[in-house]
């Protein structure tokens, strides 16, 4: 049974996961997510059924358009893989109840982010206000771990910190890195959060030397920083507090 149900969830994921492609690259453009069909952007053909299967359709089709061979961005394929992957690991952490739906909001949440954030280098406040407003609402109901006004005292440090940083980085960090981080806090609550803006620092860090290393990039270049606040959450969120009892158990 447990199995089943994970496996409906990964599937859901992928599902969902294509749906927040779209709404990641819609929002931003001011495009309807709703009434405007998917098409692919090079030859304007309408997509067929076929094509809108998760990753499946992108391995089948080569990672081509199908009537005009237009390359089609690998980021989609691998987001659906993600989302699925994530939205099963959230049912296996918490089961069936209110807080798995809070995960798989915030898992949501994180994707339609990283999607923005890669393709046009912002996080629309369309997507974090009203994510925002949900989870302090929600918070207030569903709170297991830790009092109500802990989850407000991370938001406000998560919202403190980075509004700090965009000041003195001078634009630096982006307006939606702090709303995100800000709607991070509200859901991970104040230890996690730290570990969070860790793990998202060094995850960041890291791909920055690969990239000078590998890729000759320069100091100059800019790399979103939303999908690395993404990971780190997610990570601090599924495997948080066995991070930190490893850190404890290693260091005290
Ligand atoms: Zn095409």
């Amino acid at each position: 049974m447990e199995c089943l149900i994970t496996s409906t969830l990964f599937l859901f994921g992928l599902v969902f996961g294509s749906f927040f492609n779209v709404v990641g690259k819609r929002v931003p453009q001011g495009e309807s997510i709703v009434y405007l069909p998917s098409h692919c952007k090079s030859c304007k053909n309408r997509l067929r059924p076929l094509d809108l299967i998760p990753v499946l359709s992108y391995v089948l089709c080569k990672g081509e358009c199908r009537r005009c061979q237009a390359k089609v961005s690998p980021l989609y394929p691998v987001m659906e893989g993600i989302c699925g992957l994530s939205f099963a690991l959230v049912y296996l952490k918490h089961g069936w109840s209110a807080e798995m739906l809070m995960g798989l909001l915030f898992v949501s949440l994180l994707v339609i982010a990283s999607v923005s954030d890669i393709a046009y280098r912002l996080i629309p406040d369309k997507v974090t206000l009203p994510a925002l407003a949900l989870f302090l609402i929600l918070r207030l109901l569903i709170h297991p771990t830790q009092p109500y006004w802990m989850y407000l005292l991370a938001m406000a440090v998560g919202f403190g910190m980075f509004f700090l940083l965009t000041v003195l980085s001078r634009g630096g960090v982006g307006g939606g890195d702090i709303k995100l981080y800000a709607a991070v806090g509200l859901f991970l609550g104040l230890p996690l959060l730290a570990l969070s803006i860790f793990l998202s620092a060094l995850l960041g860090a890291l791909f920055g030397v690969i990239l000078m290393l590998f890729c000759g990039a320069g100091r100059k270049t800019q790399v979103p920083f939303g999908p690395f606040i993404a990971a780190g959450s997610l990570l601090a969120y599924l495997e948080g507090d066995a991070i930190i009892g490893w850190y404890l158990h290693m260091f005290f």
